[in-house]
């Protein structure tokens, strides 16, 4: 098995490299391969806006408590600014900037008719009560109201929210509209506007891309071992489904560790992050593994789906697969990248694998503004069409530029918001 060689690039990539800086180089590297105008790239490595905004709420003490909020819309020539909305102590300008860059690109090559944004609290969520949490997030959602909506920037859950949070933040902004808007976000339940399959969506777009890579490299599935990190909502969906396609699901892990057969695991019997939180080793296995091992064990495909900068400079030469597929956000460091591309290891990138979830949460969206809801049939057949077609746009990208996948599929979605930035111009 064998990749076409990275470009080179104008900056080593720095193994302690913030977001905001991959971000920026790695849309300079893709840059390198196409015809594109300097300036259309000047615009792009700067957010259109970034809203930096002050977020009171009263605690249950009935002490007052104030928190940073911010929400930095990339780019928007495509459609509406999207993307997450997370509540963690480490949430900072310019982090939201180069995730929502990371958007921009991730929609791009999905070719969804959406901009990149990202935003988030300063805020350890675990600190707040449940009613703490709601009057933090219906104060956020009124100092965003006049940048959000279903027409200009449709948030989601990220690290620390979920679809309750999302569904307070509906109904605070509802409430000041007059008039129910399910979609001003995505990523709510079903009851109030959200998609059938949502949740499993990013597993099973990581399932749908390794199916289409172990058929590219001419593997059978049938014959071919996998290892998945983290168990939860990517991780497990992705087993199970790999699993019932035949594949080999040999060995998988969660925060504590993981387990390993040879013989393959019954995925179905493990319990998910969601179902029995931390559950992977209390299951009967010949075999436990530290998460460190597991990165490295012998098995054709790597699927890396807990958190990110997992595969490092210091693990990527122990690195055994043949196939890495990325589950989760940026698991391998910039630094990684390079020295699995040098060993001519393949590394199907999370723009396009785990692109799922924003592809359901377009369906929603366009469930929420033609008021009329998909059956899960539905959800899951247009999501296999798009990711096949994401898959052949990316995979004709590493044949025409001789390129590695990640670098194809920035290629892909950089020409296409260059595209339009060209076709539209400089306003005014
Ligand atoms: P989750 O909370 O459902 O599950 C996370 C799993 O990873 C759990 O099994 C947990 O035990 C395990 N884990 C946590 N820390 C770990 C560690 N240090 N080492 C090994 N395992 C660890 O999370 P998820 O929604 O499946 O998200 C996983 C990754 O996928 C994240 O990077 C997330 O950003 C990314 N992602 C999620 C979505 C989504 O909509 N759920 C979409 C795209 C990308």
């Amino acid at each position: 098995m064998s990749t076409p060689a990275t470009p080179s690039s104008d900056t080593q990539p720095d193994e302690h490299e913030t977001a905001l800086e991959t971000a920026r180089r790695q849309l300079h590297q893709a840059a390198a391969h196409i015809d594109i105008d300097p300036d259309i790239v000047e615009r792009l490595e700067h957010p259109k806006n970034v809203h930096e905004v002050t977020v009171p709420i009263e605690r249950d003490d009935g002490s007052v408590e104030v928190f940073t909020g911010y929400r930095a819309q990339h780019d928007s020539v495509r459609g509406p600014f999207k993307g997450g909305l997370r509540y963690h102590p480490e949430v900072t300008r310019d982090e939201c900037v180069g995730l929502g860059m990371w958007m921009t690109w991730k929609c791009a090559v999905m070719d969804l008719p959406f901009g990149g944004a990202k935003g988030g609290i300063a805020v350890n969520p675990k600190a707040l009560s449940d009613a703490e949490k709601e009057r933090l997030t219906r104060r956020f959602a009124e100092e965003l109201r006049d940048i959000i909506g279903p027409n200009r920037d449709i948030p989601a859950p990220d690290m620390g929210t979920d679809p309750q949070t999302m569904s307070w933040l509906m109904d605070a902004y509802s409430m000041q509209e007059g008039e129910t808007t399910p979609g001003v976000v995505t990523g709510k339940p079903p009851i109030v506007g959200g998609s059938e399959g949502r949740n499993e969506a990013p597993g099973r777009s990581v399932a749908i891309i390794t199916r289409e890579a172990i058929d590219y490299y001419d593997l059978d599935i049938h014959e071919t071992s996998v290892a998945i990190q983290g168990y939860g909502s990517v991780g497990a969906n992705a087993a199970r489904l790999l699993d019932d396609w035949g594949a080999n699901v040999v060995a998988v892990s969660d925060v504590n560790g993981g387990i390993y057969d040879t013989n393959g695991l019954d995925t179905h019997a493990i319990p998910s992050h969601h179902e029995e939180p931390e559950g992977v080793r209390g299951h009967d296995a010949p075999r436990t593994v530290s998460n460190d091992e597991l990165l490295t064990l012998d098995v054709d495909v790597l699927i890396p789906a807990a958190i990110g900068n997992v595969l490092t400079q210091s693990n990527a030469d122990a690195v055994s697969a043949d196939l890495i597929v990325e589950g989760a956000n940026g698991p391998t460091t910039s630094a990684a990248d390079t020295i699995l591309t040098d060993r001519s290891i393949p590394v199907i990138p999370d723009i396009l694998a785990n692109a799922g979830g924003v592809t359901v949460s377009y369906f929603e969206w366009l469930q929420d503004i033609n008021r009329r809801s998909w059956s899960l049939e539905r959800v899951n057949e247009e999501l296999e069409t798009e990711m096949l077609a994401a898959w052949a746009d990316v995979r004709d990208e590493v044949a025409a530029h001789d390129v590695s996948w990640r670098t194809a599929a920035y290629i892909v979605a950089l020409s296409r918001v260059a595209d339009a930035h060209e076709t539209r111009g400089l306003w005014p």
